[in-house]
């Protein structure tokens, strides 16, 4: 007989005005006990929605029973057949628009708690798993991969598995791309990553750091050199901004820069590192996505007293997950919502405040959103030292500036055959947000695994 309780086991998770002080993981993780509760509230459906919202179809169902009967490594096997970053996607996924969106338990009542099922299934096995052993026979076919991020990595182990002999080159010093720089440690701790990236060495791709590919090496370079098939998966990370006067004053960062700052260069502890961040009394973040999101909250967590979400649209509009909103509220972050900057004041080439105007929701525009309207004569300022622009982000030109017979969007997109993600350039794949723009991390993986696929068919019969 399931579990017919309404609402998930809950989640123990640092106290708010604990966690706004340190960068430790917010969310705790389930135990044993607690894990195989949960499990028991999947009826097990004979349909299986849930496995159909998952874009790289983890078998759901199969690894909540093994679950459910205390069948950890079992069912670590079972998400793994699927999904080579379970750490990584049990706690970042969007499982509410995803295989939670589909569960017959939403319906009346809270999903079954599949990410976080999958969490502790992953660090179950990280904590007392046994590397599985590898028996791959070399094809001795080159493939080289462009970017560590989800897209690639996952691109590079399932064409290690296949027996081709990986190479990744990644621009950073860093492996693991917004997983790495991105998203915070409170959100996804890095030396989990590290051992998600780890298990993909471990079948034998090679990482080679601080390549820029178009400026290093050029894909023509690449195959010149042997590699035979080529995957792009070089994510989405040049700024946006809203070129408004005094945008280039000292104290406006991209998010992306700033969160680069905190995460890789450890920026908090300058000049012990050398790169320096600054955090005033007040910061201003423009943008309301999981990115400022996680601006924000950094900032808090580096001592700032009054954090602001500035966003021209209103509650309803807030892209960011439903879950992120409710920890930055918590943690103290103040959304001034249906606020639009205009203008960055300076002194001494140092932001100084930022005047902003008031805005009210008019008809929907082409994305169906309702559009936000000046409201005449409303300006104000807020007095601030630091502003964080997070208003999204596109593919960085480089690579296909140095690509002859790549085609792209106007945008910057690589514009790719979606059932193969093949490019219009011979032997050339692409995926993750370079095609997409700044999309999620599940999405990057499926269009990773699927050129996978692809290149696999192409190369072997080549
Ligand atoms: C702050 C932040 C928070 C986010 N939070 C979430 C979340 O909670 N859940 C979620 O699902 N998604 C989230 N996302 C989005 C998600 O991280 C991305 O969609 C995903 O990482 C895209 O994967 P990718 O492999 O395509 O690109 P990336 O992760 O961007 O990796 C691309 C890699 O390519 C490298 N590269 C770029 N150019 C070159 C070059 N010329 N040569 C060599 N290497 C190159 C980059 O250095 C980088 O390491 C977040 C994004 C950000 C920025």
């Amino acid at each position: 007989m399931p579990n017919m309780s309404l609402t998930k086991v809950t989640m123990p998770e640092q106290k708010a005005d604990v966690r706004n002080k340190n960068f430790d993981e917010v969310a705790l993780g389930y135990t044993k006990e607690m894990a195989m509760e949960e499990a028991t509230r999947c009826l097990n459906c004979k349909h299986q929605p849930c496995k159909n919202g998952c874009p790289v179809g983890v078998p759901i169902p199969e690894f909540i029973q093994e679950v459910a009967t205390g069948n950890f490594e079992e069912a670590y096997k079972i998400i793994t057949s699927e999904n080579a970053l379970p750490a990584i996607c049990g706690r970042v996924c969007p499982q509410e628009n995803q295989c939670e969106g589909k569960c017959v338990r939403a319906i009346k009542g809270e999903a079954v708690g599949i990410g976080r099922l999958e969490r502790f299934v992953a660090d179950y096995h990280m904590a007392h798993g046994n590397a599985p052993e590898l028996k791959i026979e070399s094809n001795g076919i080159k493939v080289a991969i462009i970017g560590s991020g989800p897209a690639g990595i996952t691109c590079a182990g399932e064409l290690a598995k296949k027996g081709y002999q990986v190479t990744v080159f990644e621009a950073l010093h860093k492996t693991g791309g917004v997983l790495s720089y991105g998203i915070p440690e409170f959100r996804l701790p890095k030396d989990l990553v590290q051992k998600e990236v780890d298990s993909v060495a471990a079948l034998g791709v090679k990482f080679e750091t601080n390549v820029v590919v178009g400026r290093s090496i050029t894909i023509d370079e690449l195959q010149e050199q042997g590699y035979q098939g080529i995957f792009i998966g070089s994510g989405a990370g040049l700024p946006r901004f809203q070129n408004i006067p005094g945008e280039n004053l000292n104290g406006v960062y991209a998010a992306n820069e700033f969160l680069t700052r905190v995460n890789l260069m450890k920026g908090y502890e300058f000049p012990k590192h050398p790169t320096p961040i600054k955090i005033t009394d007040t910061v201003c973040v423009i943008g309301a996505g999981n990115v400022a999101m996680d601006a924000a909250r950094t900032a808090k967590r580096l001592g700032a007293k009054n954090v602001y979400i500035v966003y021209r649209r209103g509650a309803q509009e807030v892209p960011a997950r439903a879950e992120e909103v409710h920890h930055a509220k918590e943690e103290g972050i103040i959304f001034k919502l249906l606020t639009n900057p205009v203008k960055i004041e300076g002194e001494d080439g140092w932001v100084k405040s930022m005047e902003c105007v008031e805005m009210e929701l008019g008809e929907p525009d082409e994305s169906g959103r309702r559009r936000p309207v000046v409201k005449e004569g409303s300006n104000f300022i807020i007095e601030t030292g630091t502003v964080i622009v997070s208003i999204g982000q596109s593919p960085n030109p480089l690579i296909r500036q140095t690509t002859p017979g790549l085609e792209t969007q106007k945008w910057g997109g690589i514009i790719v055959d979606e059932a193969s993600m093949k490019t219009s350039k011979d032997g050339v794949y692409a995926g993750g947000d370079v095609v997409t723009g700044a999309a999620t991390v599940i999405l990057a993986m499926g269009a990773g695994k699927t050129a996978a696929q692809a290149m696999d068919e192409y190369l072997s019969t080549k």
